[in-house]
């Protein structure tokens, strides 16, 4: 089916849709009451022979690149097409508090070592344009006072997300960004002079709208339909599959420590599929037993980093932690005999090494799983038992069984590949003018502020290239005229 599209104007092959909508257009709301953001129609976004950039998504990466094209040429139309609500997704992180960034890792190489996807090519010019330190200076400079907390993340003084949705939503405002909510980029295609055609259709009324724009920028996270979008424009998609997940595990013991918290432990993970030594399935800080399985950082930075293997063994795998890293398996059997000697005619349950740092009901199920009754008295333990303790201590196997869930983070590995985008411009290498940012691209990060940077970064390099390409297109019109 062949479309007609009028230069950058919004054409429907339902008028009499359309004209409802443009009506409903008037003074749509978004985000509840405080966030208003009006628009009259597509049009809106651009006076009559202005170029069109149009962004598919508004989350972070999408609104924060719309800003930046918007600031380095004025004169562009920006159009923002949000399917649901806009930041929808830095409204819930955090907690609600929204870990904006990560301010432990300014340096570019140190960061990029956090993106199990991404770390090699991250390595270029990506963070030097806008790292860590630039979004904190951008949300300085826009009126949100940050903080840093002692591991790193970063987060608005008053932690809420809402003063980041304020700021964003504000600025591109002031910007003349428009923003269009529940509608939905569903297909796009280029024409003969390489202008974009885009389908955009508002289900709820069953409105179909057709635009025609000179730049795209996809920023659609981890939906489907972002890829569908990109595989229509010639791009391959690695398959996306879940990151930064919890572990389950079957062991009805553990599970009675739900609640128990570890502050170093170094934890290999095991997948029959990794032959290899890969240095990062081993990770050390703090766990987390939760009533299923086990969670905390160590865990979900294992699961980013194994997140490919581990779907691919059906979320099977081994799990060896170290529950007292800092000492070595002689000094901690040292450690249990000198113990044994000391309080010899004390139950083993009642008194353990306190230098271990264990919680009693932690050491109650070490003692269970050697087979040790609580009740025996430290005389009576053998020493080999205790070096069976000891090792236990040391490397405590757990089954990981499946993959729990975690609602305070989460993203999608997998997606556009970097192959197929010049990470200096966020470019396309297939189709000119076609740009991508954030989650949609085949980069994720581990917990931290690691995967909003991303988004950041990506959006204003975008912004940017646009803007600047916008700007030249400009100049040479004008030269001609
Ligand atoms: C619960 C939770 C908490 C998190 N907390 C943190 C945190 O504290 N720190 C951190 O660094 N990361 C966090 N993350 C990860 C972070 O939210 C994402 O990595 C980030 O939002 C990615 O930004 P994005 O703009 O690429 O995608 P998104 O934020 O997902 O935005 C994409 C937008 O595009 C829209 N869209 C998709 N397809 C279309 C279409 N065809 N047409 C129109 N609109 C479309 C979607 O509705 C969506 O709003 C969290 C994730 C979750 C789920």
């Amino acid at each position: 089916m062949s479309f007609t599209f009028a230069p950058f104007f919004l054409l429907s092959r339902f008028p009499l849709e359309t004209a409802i909508i443009s009506r409903n257009f008037d003074g749509f709301l978004l985000l509840g009451r405080r966030r208003r953001f009006t628009a009259s129609s597509i049009s809106r976004a651009q006076q009559a022979n202005e170029p069109l950039l149009v962004v598919v998504g508004g989350g972070a990466a999408g609104i924060y690149g719309a800003i930046r094209a918007k600031t380095v040429a004025p004169d562009l139309g920006v159009l923002v097409i949000e399917k649901g609500k806009p930041l929808s997704k830095v409204k819930i992180s955090g907690g609600g508090r929204c870990n904006v960034t990560n301010g432990h890792c300014t340096d570019k190489m140190i960061l990029a070592e956090h993106y199990p996807r991404g770390n090699k090519e991250l390595r270029g010019s990506f963070f030097s344009v806008h790292g860590p330190l630039d979004t904190m200076s951008w949300f300085y400079d826009h009126g949100v006072e940050l903080k840093t907390e002692d591991d790193g993340r970063v987060f608005p003084v008053g932690n809420s997300s809402s003063s980041i949705i304020d700021c964003l939503m504000l600025e591109a405002k002031r910007r003349g960004v428009v923003l269009q909510t529940g509608k939905t980029v569903t297909t796009a295609s280029t024409n003969a002079g390489g202008k974009f055609l885009l389908k955009i259709e508002k289900r709820t009324i069953n409105m179909v709208e057709h635009v025609e724009s000179d730049y795209l920028l996809i920023a659609s996270g981890s939906s489907p339909q972002g890829y569908t979008l990109a595989s229509q424009l010639g791009h391959s998609i690695v398959d996306p599959v879940p990151s930064l997940f919890t572990f389950k595990i079957e062991d009805t013991q553990l599970a009675e420590l739900s609640g128990v918290t570890f502050s170093k432990v170094k934890a290999k993970l095991k997948l029959e599929s990794i032959g290899r030594h890969m240095p990062q399935l081993t990770q050390v800080g703090p766990m987390l037993v939760t009533h299923w399985g086990l969670s905390g950082p160590v865990i979900l930075r294992l699961s980013a980093w194994g997140a490919r293997d581990l779907f691919g063994s059906g979320y099977k795998g081994l799990l060896l932690v170290d529950f007292i890293p800092d000492c070595h398996v002689d000094e901690v059997k040292s450690i249990l005999i000198r113990h044994k000697d000391q309080f010899a005619k004390q139950k083993a349950l009642n008194s353990f090494p306190l230098e271990f740092g264990l919680v009693k009901r932690f050491w109650k199920y070490i003692l269970e799983r050697e087979g040790l009754s609580g009740d025996l008295l430290w005389a009576s333990i053998p020493n080999n038992s205790l070096v069976s303790v000891a090792s236990l201590l040391k490397q405590c196997s757990f089954r990981v069984v499946g993959k729990g869930q975690f609602k305070d983070e989460f993203v999608t590995a997998g997606g556009v590949p970097l192959s197929e985008v010049s990470l200096n411009t966020m470019e396309s290498r297939i189709q000119p003018h076609l740009f991508f940012a954030g989650e949609v691209l085949n980069i994720d990060g581990v917990t931290g502020g690691f995967n909003f940077q991303n988004a950041w970064s990506g959006g204003y390099i975008a912004g940017s290239s646009i803007g600047k390409l916008a700007l030249s297109a400009s100049l040479k019109e004008e030269a001609v005229s």
